[in-house]
């Protein structure tokens, strides 16, 4: 017994002149490797809106509303919950532009309020010329439009949304008139240019 009693006296009074083995955290931060998974943050600049992100979280952290109230600019929020985020790094993994969103060394996230756990980005959302529904984020548009390069005149809602972007395009003027084939020169959803479109094609049903 007298033994043992020796060697914790002999490790306490190292301790005193040497200082604890063990980190004085949260006295003071811990050191960390450079690839810790911390909360994921979204970079606005580098994040399109696409929500691709959203898609591939395992566990549903990642909501995506499209808001749409009237008389404002229509936008997409994406919210990413990291209270039920797993950290297993597919949304970072799978970013369309792989630059919307990563880890950071923020690993204190412990808080009383779940609500606060967020990590938001908002992207404007481009509306229909015709019904005004929302086709999709205007960064995303000009990224896609970016991407195809000269392909991206094949489709016209992109080269205008690009064109707009630039401020290259003046909009036509339209009011309550029936759909004719000016529309065609027009950012629309998908419903709206196939109406265009067949009308062009087979006139008036
Ligand atoms: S760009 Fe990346 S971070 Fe932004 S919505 Fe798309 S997948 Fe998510
Ligand atoms: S790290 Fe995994 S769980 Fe967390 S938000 Fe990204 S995909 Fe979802």
């Amino acid at each position: 017994m007298k033994w043992p009693k020796l060697r914790e006296l002999k490790e306490a009074v190292t301790a005193v002149v040497k200082g604890p083995y063990t980190h004085p955290f949260p006295a003071e931060p811990a050191p960390l490797p450079d690839w810790i998974r911390g909360k994921p943050v979204y970079d606005a600049d580098g994040c399109i809106g696409c929500g691709a992100c959203a898609e591939v979280c395992p566990v549903r952290a990642i909501e995506v509303q499209d808001v749409v109230a009237a008389g404002g600019t229509p936008f997409r929020r994406l919210t990413l919950h990291y209270d039920n985020c797993v950290f297993c790094g597919e949304c970072v993994r799978h970013c369309t532009t792989q630059a919307g969103i990563d880890f950071t060394q923020d690993y204190e996230l412990s808080g009383f309020d779940r609500a606060e756990m967020v990590e938001q980005v908002e992207k404007e959302l481009v509306p229909c010329e015709l019904c005004n529904r929302p086709i999709g984020p205007r960064d995303h548009l000009l990224w896609i439009y970016r991407k195809l390069g000269a392909l991206a005149y094949s489709n016209v809602t992109v080269t205008l949304a690009a064109q707009d972007a630039l401020g290259l395009r003046e909009r036509l003027p339209r009011d309550d008139r029936p759909l004719d084939r000016t529309d065609i020169q027009r950012v629309l959803c998908p419903a709206c240019r196939r109406s265009v479109t067949l009308l062009d094609e087979w006139g008036p049903v």
